[in-house]
């Protein structure tokens, strides 16, 4: 028969000595190492004035402990937010709360606050936000981005030239799998500016891949200038568009800001620019006519 594996170590299975049989003094010694080896950083940082708050408020042991317990919880959160907002890649910092409502009148606040609880991203389901430049869609990808960061799904940020310039950089390599993993595994991925410059033949293929192969796993957020309706000329394809929206509107959230960009607003404040000639508020922006919906959600 077989001989069963020794354990790994001497300590596995033993018993721990009682308080009295080990030298407490000593222990106290390798505190700081034992807190290293448990990885409790943030207790061993701020251990003093951690068990001096303790005292001062006569917390017995287990509320010790559990406010110790407390205080690493909250560094390790603090990380893992900052590390997964640092790999999101967002180009800026932007809130909710930085977001002027008033200023675009389009937009249903209570709408994009109940985006904000990232229900759709628990879902699967997809993002589309239409409108004009200037009028603060990466702002709201950014700011629903973070949201979705801080409730723990992984995001990744990106922009649609970026993005197609990988893909049909990775065929041309042999390395479209790669890359198509690669922009796969965030729960959510933002793509920003749809339709802003030409894209190469191919790009309306590759995208199509993408776009399948998130299909009902991961959500998609994806901003354009350029209604739906038009999409078939952002790709160059007719048939190629029908089935990237096919698969995209599916489950989705469509949100379309018609109105005046942002910075020139704060600009014509300023008395830089004057409104245009017969100049609606939904007029649209340098000759870019004012988005119209794929399907209203
Ligand atoms: P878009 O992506 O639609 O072109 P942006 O999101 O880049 O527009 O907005 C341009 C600038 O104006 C950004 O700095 C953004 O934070 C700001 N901005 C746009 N709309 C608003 C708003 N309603 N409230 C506050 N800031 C806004
Ligand atoms: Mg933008």
């Amino acid at each position: 028969m077989a001989r069963q594996k020794q354990p790994p170590t001497a300590t596995a299975g033993t018993t721990f000595p009682t308080a009295e049989a080990v030298d407490i003094g000593k222990l106290v010694e390798d505190l700081d190492g034992m807190l290293t080896r448990l990885r409790l950083g943030a207790i061993r940082e701020q251990l003093d004035g951690l068990l001096e708050e303790a005292a001062r408020r006569q917390l017995n042991l287990r509320e010790a402990l559990a406010w110790l317990c407390a205080a690493e919880v909250a560094s390790k959160e603090q990380r893992r937010l900052s590390m997964a907002m640092t790999i999101a890649h967002f180009p800026f910092v932007r809130t909710l709360e930085g977001f002027e409502f008033e200023a675009q009148p389009s937009i249903d606040p209570g709408k994009i606050r109940d985006l904000a609880t990232c229900r759709w991203v628990a879902n699967g389901d997809n993002m589309v936000l239409l409108g004009p430049p200037g009028v603060g869609k990466t702002h709201l990808e950014v700011a629903l981005g973070r949201e979705a960061v801080a409730r723990g799904y992984t995001v990744q940020f990106t922009t649609a030239m970026e993005l197609l310039g990988s893909l049909v950089k990775g065929q041309q390599q042999g390395m479209l799998e790669v890359r198509l993993a690669q922009y796969s595994k965030p729960k959510l991925l933002i793509i920003d500016e749809l339709g802003y410059l030409p894209l190469e033949p191919q790009a309306g293929h590759l995208f199509f891949q993408l776009i399948s192969r998130r299909y009902e796993q991961g959500s998609v957020l994806i901003s354009s200038n350029r209604p739906v309706e038009e999409w078939d000329e952002v790709f160059g394809d007719q048939v190629v568009a029908a089935a990237i929206l096919d698969r995209l509107l599916h489950h989705s959230h469509v949100v379309t800001i018609r109105g005046d960009s942002y910075r020139l607003r704060e600009k014509r404040r300023s008395g830089l620019f004057r409104p245009q000639a017969g100049g609606s508020s939904s007029s649209g922006i340098g000759g870019v006519p004012p988005p119209t919906p794929a399907k209203e959600v």
